[in-house]
C-alpha cells in the first residue's frame, strides 16, 4: 500500500462542483472528445475554482458535455475525464481508467519487457497524468496541480495493478514553478517506499537498461522509442551502425544485439553516454554486445557529423533520434532546417545502399512536414531516398487528439 504521509498536507477532493458554460466552437470540440477546455473557452462560471475541483461543462441547453479537472492557473483550465454521460469521478472511477491502462499493456511482459510507460495522460483517459514503470519503480509524473487532491486515489489504483516499491513524484516545469500549490510535495519526492541506492533497473525487449528516475531525461528513459529500437535491431546484422543523440544507448544495444559489428554512440550529454556505457556493461553476456566494437563520444551532433564525414568515416546504418526542436509555434521554421540539416549531414557519412533511420519527437512538427524535410535534406545530400516505413506510436503511448500526436519515424535507403 501507498504511504500516504506525505499526501497528508494535500487536501482530499472537494465536494463542490463548478458549473461551466462554453463557446459553440468548444463545445464541438468537447463532444469529439476533445481532452481540453481553454480558459479562453469559457463563457460564465457558476463560482471561482481551487486546483482540482470537478468541473461540469453543459450547453446552452443544460445538458451536460463532460466533466474534468479544473485549474485555475492553467491556459487548459478543464482536463476532462469523462464525455457524453455524468459519471462519479471518485477512487473507483481512477481505478477503472488505470485497470484499463494496465490491460492495453498486457501483451509487454510476454515480451520480456518491464519498463513503459503504464499511463500517457490523454490517450488513457487521465489528462496531465502519466505513469511509468521501470520494473518495481514506478514514476508519476504531474503536469498539472489539480491532480493533488486525487493523488491518493491514484496511488490505490495503482496499487490494483503495478506493486511497487519505490513511488517517485515528478513535477513539470511549470508545476514546479507553482510551489504554493503543492502543500509541500516537490519534484522527486518520494510517495511511496524507500528510494533506490541507485538507478531502477528494468528490462526492454530482454535488454537491461538503467534509469536515472530523478535526474535522467523525460523519466529516465525514451521508452517511446521501444518499438523503433526493435526494428533497428532487426536492420543490424552485419552493419557498422552510428546511432546520433544516442542519449543512455538505447539505440546502439539492440543494433549490438542484431549483430551489428561496430557501433558509434553520440551524444552532447556526458552522464547519458556514461549511462549509456554501464547499460552495455549489464548485456554483455549477450554475444552481439559482447562482439561489438563500441564507440562513444560526447560532441554535438552537427559539429560531429560534419566532422566525421570531413574525416571519412562511413556507417551502413545511421539513426538520428534528436530532441524536440520545436517547442513553441514560433520555433517550427527553424525545427523544419534543424530536421533537413540534420539529414544531409547524416547522409555524409552514410555508405551507398546504407540505411537511415530518423525520428522526430516535436509535436508541433507535423508527419508529413518532417518527412518532406527529411527528403529535402537528401537531395541537398545528392542522395535519393527509398523509403521502406514510417512509424508512429507505440502501443504504450496511445494518442486520443491531434495535439497529442509527436513521434514519427522514417525508415530509408538511400
Ligand atoms: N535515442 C535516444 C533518445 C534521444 S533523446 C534513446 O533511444 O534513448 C535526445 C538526446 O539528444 C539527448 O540525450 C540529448 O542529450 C541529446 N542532444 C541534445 N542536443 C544535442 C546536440 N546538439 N548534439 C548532440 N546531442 C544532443
Amino acid at each position: 500500500m501507498p504511504a500516504m504521509g506525505i499526501l497528508s498536507s494535500v487536501p482530499p477532493p472537494s465536494d463542490r462542483r463548478l458549473a461551466l458554460r462554453v463557446t459553440p466552437e468548444a463545445q464541438r470540440a468537447l463532444r469529439q472528445g476533445h481532452p481540453w477546455l481553454f480558459d479562453r473557452a469559457i463563457v460564465a462560471q457558476s463560482a471561482a475554482g481551487q486546483p482540482g475541483d470537478l468541473a461540469v461543462i453543459f450547453d446552452e441547453r443544460r445538458r451536460f458535455l463532460a466533466i474534468g479537472l479544473y485549474d485555475p492557473a492553467s491556459p487548459i483550465r478543464v482536463r476532462i475525464l469523462q464525455h457524453g454521460t455524468p459519471a462519479a469521478i471518485d477512487a473507483a472511477f481512477f481505478a477503472g481508467r488505470l485497470a484499463a491502462a494496465a490491460q492495453r499493456r498486457a501483451g509487454l511482459d510476454a515480451q520480456d519487457t518491464s519498463g513503459y510507460r503504464l499511463v500517457h495522460g490523454e490517450g488513457d483517459g487521465l489528462p496531465g497524468l502519466v505513469v511509468d514503470r521501470y520494473d518495481r519503480v514506478l514514476v508519476v509524473k504531474l503536469y498539472s496541480a489539480a491532480w493533488l487532491p486525487h493523488l491518493t486515489a491514484v496511488l490505490e489504483g495503482l496499487a490494483g495493478i503495478a506493486p511497487a516499491d519505490w513511488i517517485v513524484l515528478r513535477l513539470s516545469r511549470t508545476m514546479q514553478r507553482e510551489p504554493a500549490v503543492l502543500y509541500g510535495l516537490h519534484d522527486g519526492a518520494a510517495l511511496a517506499g524507500a528510494a533506490l541506492a541507485g538507478p531502477a533497473l528494468f528490462r526492454e525487449n530482454g535488454l537491461l537498461f538503467e534509469a536515472d528516475v530523478l535526474r535522467g531525461q523525460k523519466t529516465g528513459f525514451f521508452l517511446d522509442q521501444r518499438e523503433n529500437r526493435a526494428q533497428v535491431e532487426k536492420l543490424a546484422a552485419g552493419k557498422e551502425t552510428f546511432n546520433v543523440f544516442a542519449y543512455t544507448g538505447g539505440f546502439s544495444l539492440y543494433a549490438a544485439r542484431g549483430g551489428a559489428p561496430a557501433v558509434l554512440s553520440l551524444d552532447s550529454s556526458a552522464p547519458a553516454l556514461a549511462a549509456a556505457q554501464r547499460n552495455f556493461a549489464l548485456n554483455c553476456h549477450l554475444p552481439g554486445v559482447a562482439a561489438a566494437h563500441c564507440e562513444f563520444l560526447v560532441e554535438d551532433a552537427f559539429t560531429g557529423l560534419a566532422r566525421l564525414s570531413q574525416a571519412g568515416r562511413r556507417f551502413d546504418l545511421v539513426v538520428v533520434d534528436p530532441p524536440a526542436f520545436a517547442k513553441q509555434q514560433s520555433e517550427i521554421p527553424a525545427a523544419l532546417r534543424s530536421y533537413e540539416r540534420l539529414a544531409t549531414l547524416a547522409l555524409g557519412v552514410l555508405r551507398p545502399g546504407g540505411t537511415l533511420v530518423m525520428a522526430s519527437c516535436s509535436s508541433r512538427v507535423s508527419a508529413d512536414d518532417f518527412f518532406a524535410a527529411v527528403q529535402r535534406g537528401a537531395a541537398r545530400a545528392g542522395r535519393t531516398l527509398h523509403e521502406f516505413d514510417r512509424t508512429g506510436h507505440p502501443i504504450d503511448h496511445p494518442v486520443s487528439f491531434a495535439e497529442g500526436v509527436y513521434l514519427k519515424c522514417l525508415y530509408a535507403q538511400a
